[in-house]
C-alpha cells in the first residue's frame, strides 16, 4: 500500500535519533523536518513520479536526514546504526532511477553531498582522488580547469555524485572509449555496516585474492558505502570528430558496429537510433531519405588518430549500405545531451520509463522485434523506441524508452509492470543482461535470481548476511532480503 502524503506528514520527527545523530554529525546536520524527510523518500525512478504526482510517497519517509561531512563521521554513523539497528540508505543525489534510495520502513538517510572535495590530482599517474558526493558536472569542471577528463560523462552528469556512479556501475556517452565506471576506478575508501574502514589503495593492478574493490562497485548500498574514489583521468581530447551515418535498416547498423568494435577502432561515442528514434531527430535533415536509421560516431583523442580511426570506420560502413549525412543531429545532441525527455510527459499523466539492457550482437535485432512487439501489443497508444549505445567487442546496450497514455492509476501501474516483466524476462531469455548501467535498486528485484541464476543469488546474499549480519544497509534492494527477511519483490513500498 502506498502512505498518502498526508499521514506521512503527520509523523512527527524522532527526538532521541535525531538528537544521538547530532552528536554525530552535529545539529545542523540532521535534518528530521517534513520537508527534508519528503525530498529524500524518493529517487528519479518513474514510479515515484508516478507516485508524487498522485499525492503519495513512493515508499516511507526516513526517520531523518543525516549529513556527514568526512569519511570518519560516516563510520561513526555506521558503528551507531549497528549498534541501534537502525537501517541506513546512502544517498548521492537521488538521480536513481530503479528505486535504490527509497526508504522501506524505519531507514535514515545518509546524505554524502558535504563530501564534495576533490581531494588530489596525480598527472603522472593520471589520476584523481575524489570524495563520493562530489557533484559530477563539478567534479569534470574541476579536472577540465586542469586540461583533464574523467570520460565519465552520464546523461546525468549535473544531477549525479561520483560515489553514485560507482554505487550503480554507470556508464557515461564516451563509455565506447573509456569504458564504464567499474573500468575507470582504481581505489577507493568505503565503510562496511559495523562501521569498519576499508581502503583498496590505488594500483595498476593487483593479484592478491578476489577484487575487494568490486564488492563495493555494483552494491548500491547494500554491502557498504563508498566514501572517496580513485579514478582514471585522460587529457582532454585534441580532437572529436564526428561521423554522421544513415544505414539501410537496423539491421546493417548493428553489424557495422560489431565490425567496428571488433576491428578495434574506439569510437568515443556510438549511438545508433531504430526507425522511431531516428524519424525526430531527422525530420528537418536536408535529403535525409525515410525509412532509414541513424548513427552518430565520434572519434576522439590526438586529431591525426581520431581521423584515421574515422576513415578506417568509414570503410566499414561504406560496405554496409551506410551514407555520410549533415551533422545537424550531432550538434543537437551535443548541445542537449544532459538534458531529460520525461517530465513534459510524465506531467501530463503517461507513464513513461526507459530500460538498459545488454544483448549480444548475435541476438540484437530479434531482441528489439521481440520486445517492440511486446510492448506495442500492451494498448493502444503505446510508445516503443529504443537506440544502442556503449558498444563492446561482443554487443551493445539497449536503451529503450516505453511510454503508456494517461489512464487510471491501477491501470497504469499495471501496465508498467507488466512492460517492465516483459522486457526483462525476454532479456534473460535471449541471454542478456536485464541491466547494463542503471543498476538494480528496489525495482529490478524480482528479475536478480534469473539474471544471476540460483546459486548466484544465494551466495550474492551470503555475502550480504556475512558483511551486514544485522541487514541495515540499504535493505531489500538488489533482491536481497528486506528487514522482515523476505526477498523483495520490488514493486511498491
Ligand atoms: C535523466 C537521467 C539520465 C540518466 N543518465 C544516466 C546515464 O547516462 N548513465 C548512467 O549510468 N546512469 C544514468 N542515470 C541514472 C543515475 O543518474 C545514475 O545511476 C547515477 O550514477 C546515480 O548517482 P546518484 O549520485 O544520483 O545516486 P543516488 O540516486 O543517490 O543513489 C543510487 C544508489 O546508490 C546508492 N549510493 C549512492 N551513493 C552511494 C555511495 N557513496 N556508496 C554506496 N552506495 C551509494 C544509493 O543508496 C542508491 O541505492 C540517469 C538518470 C536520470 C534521471
Amino acid at each position: 500500500m502506498l502512505p498518502m502524503l498526508a499521514a506521512q506528514a503527520a509523523s512527527g520527527p524522532d527526538a532521541a535519533l535525531a538528537d544521538a545523530l547530532a552528536g554525530i554529525v552535529g545539529v545542523a546536520n540532521v535534518l528530521a523536518d517534513f520537508p527534508d524527510r519528503l525530498a529524500a523518500s524518493r529517487d528519479r525512478a518513474p514510479l515515484a513520479t508516478f507516485a508524487f504526482r498522485d499525492g503519495l510517497v513512493p515508499g516511507v519517509l526516513p526517520r531523518a536526514v543525516v549529513r556527514p561531512g568526512t569519511h570518519d563521521e560516516v563510520a561513526r554513523v555506521l558503528a551507531w546504526a549497528h549498534a541501534n539497528a537502525v537501517p541506513v540508505i546512502p544517498y548521492g543525489a537521488g538521480s536513481g532511477v530503479l528505486g535504490g534510495a527509497i526508504p522501506l520502513g524505519g531507514e535514515i538517510v545518509l546524505d554524502l553531498k558535504r563530501l564534495n572535495r576533490l581531494v588530489a590530482v596525480n598527472a603522472t599517474d593520471g589520476l584523481a582522488t575524489v570524495e563520493a558526493g562530489m557533484n559530477g558536472g563539478r567534479f569534470e569542471a574541476a579536472l577540465a580547469a586542469q586540461g583533464f577528463t574523467c570520460g565519465h560523462l552520464p546523461q546525468s552528469l549535473h544531477m549525479s555524485t561520483v560515489g553514485g556512479w560507482l554505487a550503480c556501475r554507470g556508464a557515461g556517452q564516451n563509455s565506447t572509449r573509456f569504458g564504464k565506471i567499474e573500468d575507470m576506478v582504481v581505489g577507493l575508501r568505503a565503510v562496511l555496516a559495523d562501521g569498519t574502514n576499508v581502503e583498496v589503495r590505488p594500483a595498476a593492478r593487483r593479484s592478491t585474492g578476489p577484487s575487494l574493490r568490486d564488492v563495493f562497485v555494483g552494491c548500491e548500498g547494500t554491502l557498504g558505502i563508498i566514501t572517496e574514489a580513485t579514478l582514471r583521468i585522460w587529457t582532454r581530447p585534441e580532437a572529436e570528430l564526428p561521423l554522421m551515418l544513415s544505414f539501410p535498416d537496423i539491421a546493417s547498423g548493428l553489424e557495422a558496429g560489431r565490425r567496428i568494435m571488433q576491428a578495434e577502432l574506439r569510437p568515443a561515442v556510438f549511438r545508433l537510433y531504430d526507425d522511431t528514434e531516428t524519424a525526430p531527430r531527422t525530420k528537418d535533415l536536408a535529403g535525409f531519405v525515410k525509412g532509414r536509421v541513424l548513427a552518430i560516431l565520434v572519434f576522439s583523442g590526438i586529431e591525426r588518430l581520431a581521423s584515421l580511426e574515422r576513415d578506417l570506420a568509414r570503410e566499414i560502413t561504406d560496405a554496409l549500405g551506410g551514407r555520410e549525412e549533415g551533422d545537424a543531429p550531432y550538434r543537437h545532441w551535443l548541445a542537449h545531451r544532459f538534458e531529460s525527455y520525461s517530465p513534459p510527459w510524465q506531467a501530463s499523466g503517461h507513464y513513461m520509463d526507459t530500460c538498459e539492457i545488454t544483448g549480444a550482437w548475435s541476438r540484437l535485432v530479434e531482441m528489439h522485434g521481440r520486445m517492440r512487439e511486446a510492448i506495442l501489443g500492451l494498448c493502444p497508444g503505446a510508445h516503443f523506441g529504443a537506440h544502442w549505445s556503449h558498444a563492446y567487442p561482443e554487443g551493445a546496450c539497449q536503451y529503450m524508452t516505453v511510454r503508456l497514455p494517461p489512464m487510471p492509476r491501477a491501470d497504469g501501474l499495471a501496465l508498467h509492470a507488466r512492460a517492465w516483466d516483459l522486457l526483462q524476462t525476454l532479456t534473460v531469455e535471449m541471454g542478456g543482461s536485464i541491466a547494463h548501467h542503471h543498476g538494480a535498486g528496489l525495482l529490478r528485484g524480482p528479475w536478480m535470481a534469473a539474471e544471476l541464476g540460483a546459486g548466484g543469488a544465494a551466495m550474492l546474499q551470503r555475502i550480504k548476511d556475512a558483511l551486514d549480519p544485522g541487514n541495515i544497509l540499504n535493505p531489500g534492494k538488489l533482491g536481497l532480503r528486506g528487514r522482515d527477511g523476505a526477498a523483495r519483490v520490488g514493486g511498491e513500498g
